[in-house]
């Protein structure tokens, strides 16, 4: 537990100790994604950056850590009766590909205007897919329906104690082999990768400063950072469709208020000019969302001259055609 007691019913809070069982249990299941440097990325700010590359990880995406992390947690009564999530694409993926490994019945509620490559690939993973309207539609009680009807288990994209360990192995590894930081900046939907980064950095980099980047149509979480309590927002709109998230959770929130520097917001420009940035220069292909860090840290919207600074490089799902047509 961190952080003042909470005055409604104690909530299991995620600490350090769960990160490092996480981590064990993804040992030899994840990849260890590389870290990355870049010369002109370095000129260009002035300070040393390493990009994790969680756009290299399996299903794409960082979500993999979380999920496997929460499938491996599950009882013996409960991996019988399979698992339930809901997603926008990465976690739906990475459920279904974690049930895949473990021999798990996954089923996933998705919004009808996911990525298709996303809906493909979650069904090509094993996943069972029902779809839903995500301007109409409550998918948490679509979700909750199909729980109570087929006994599965809901495992959320983030407000999950078990997911969030998982996700805070990403920048346990960045920190273990790019060495301490004096800042590191992740993209922030829900809050599970920057409530675990924060964690992780908390323990291995004290003094860290650790920043959450949101779309700019998004900054639900930077006003629930200021507000001191979770903000709730309308569905946003912004190319980053894995933080179209309208409120943090009631896990992923205090670990953020307590251990967080502050919340950013960049601009879809910033995202396109970011993606391409990275394309060009590092060689490698990031969607969107997984741009938010480095769009943070490439706009000087702090000062980091001089510093060694991480950045999470989130995920890599993206159709060609879609890229094609950012990048135009
Ligand atoms: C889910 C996701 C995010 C946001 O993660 P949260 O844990 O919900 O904050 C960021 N980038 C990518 C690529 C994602 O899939």
């Amino acid at each position: 537990m961190i952080g003042t007691p909470d005055p409604k019913p104690a909530i299991a809070l995620p600490s350090f100790s769960d990160v490092q069982t996480a981590a064990r249990r993804l040992r030899d299941v994840a990849h260890r994604t590389p870290v990355m440097t870049s010369r002109i990325a370095d000129d260009r700010t002035g300070a040393s950056l390493f990009f994790k590359c969680e756009n290299l990880q399996r299903a794409g995406a960082f979500k993999f850590r979380g999920a496997y992390n929460a499938v491996k947690a599950l009882s013996p009564a409960d991996r019988a009766r399979g698992v339930v999530a809901f997603s926008s694409g990465n976690h739906a993926q990475a459920i279904a590909l974690a049930g895949r490994i473990e021999g798990v019945r996954t089923v996933i509620v998705m919004p009808e205007d996911a990525p298709p490559s996303k809906v493909e690939a979650t069904r090509a993973y094993g996943g069972e897919i029902v779809m839903y309207d995500r301007y109409a539609d409550d998918r948490e009680a679509i979700a909750g329906r199909l729980a109570a009807e087929q006994g599965l288990v809901t495992i959320p994209s983030y407000d999950h104690v078990d997911v969030i360990a998982g996700q805070g192995t990403a920048a346990l590894e960045l920190i273990e082999d790019a060495g301490p930081l004096d800042a590191l900046f992740v993209c922030l939907g829900g809050g599970g990768l920057l409530s675990g980064s924060a964690l992780a950095a908390q323990a291995l980099s004290p003094g860290c400063r650790v920043y959450g980047v949101e779309p700019e149509a998004g900054n639900d979480g930077q006003r629930s950072f200021r507000a001191g309590e979770i903000v709730r927002i309308a569905v946003p709109v912004s190319i980053a469709d894995g933080a179209l998230t309208t409120h943090l959770g009631h896990r992923t929130f205090p670990v953020i208020r307590d251990l967080v520097t502050d919340i950013l917001t960049v601009s879809d420009a910033a995202l396109v000019d970011t993606m391409r940035f990275i394309l060009e220069r590092l060689k490698m292909v990031a969607e969107p969302t997984g741009c938010l860090a480095a769009a943070a840290a490439l706009a000087d919207l702090v000062p980091i001259s001089g510093l060694r600074v991480g950045i999470i490089v989130s995920g890599g799902n993206i159709d060609s055609r879609a890229l094609g047509r950012l990048l135009a």
